[in-house]
């Protein structure tokens, strides 16, 4: 069994709150939301960060990305990061677009 938290999410061993999903792709909120809207975008095979999705996978991701930009009403804009690696800040080593909206974003990021 993966011991990877988001494939244990894919394979529904632990809950996450869903709100969208297909054969490729599940998206869910975060547990410790930044936002008032907090949702994080996972292929649903093991993919450890952005430098290994290809073409094919990236279309699937940016597909589900728009689909819940309109199924969640986001109008006012969002926020889409990938935290890659340590200097990203990456905590979870399997692939996700953290999809931010509900306030205004600060820029440079932290
Ligand atoms: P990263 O720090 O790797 O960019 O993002 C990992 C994200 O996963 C964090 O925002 C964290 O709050 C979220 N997270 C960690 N564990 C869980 C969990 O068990 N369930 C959910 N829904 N989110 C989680
Ligand atoms: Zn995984």
């Amino acid at each position: 069994m993966s011991e990877c938290l988001f494939c244990k999410i894919v394979e529904k061993k632990i809950p996450a709150n869903v709100v969208f999903e297909n054969e490729h792709i599940v998206a869910f909120r975060d547990i410790n939301p930044v936002a008032p809207q907090h949702i994080l975008v996972i292929p649903k095979t093991h993919l450890e960060n952005i430098l290994d999705l290809d073409g094919a996978m990236a279309n699937r991701m940016l597909d589900a990305l728009k689909q819940l930009v309109a199924q969640e009403k986001i109008e006012k804009g969002f926020r889409v990061v990938a935290n890659t690696g340590e200097h990203g800040g990456q905590t979870v080593y399997h692939l996700h677009w953290h999809l931010l909206s509900g306030r205004h974003m600060g820029w440079p990021p932290g």
